[in-house]
This record gives structure tokens, sequence and C-alpha cells, in this order.
């Protein structure tokens, strides 16, 4: 699962595909796709999973 932020309001959402707008703002072309959470795991950021 993704997580697509946008870039005018801040608003993020789950997704498996990129949202075509924003769903808070309404705004189009704005969803940028975030990187995975950092939470899952130690957090020390390793890689070696
Ligand atoms: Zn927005």
């Amino acid at each position: 699962m993704a997580v697509f932020k946008c870039e005018k309001c801040g608003e993020t959402k789950e997704g498996r595909c990129k949202p075509k707008k924003c769903a808070a703002c309404g705004e189009t072309g704005v969803m940028v796709k975030q990187e995975e959470a950092k939470s899952s795991g130690c957090g020390c950021s390793c890689t070696s999973k």
C-alpha cells in the first residue's frame, strides 16, 4: 500500500493507485507518492530485512 500526499493542503491518502485529485481540496495533479512509513521495524532506518 502506498501513501499519497497532497502538495497543496497536506492531505494524505492510502491507495494502490495514484489519486487523480485531492479529496480534501479538490486540486488535481498535486498528489505525490510518499515513502513507506518508517514506523515499521526497529525504527533505526536499517534496511536489513
Ligand atoms: Zn489537497
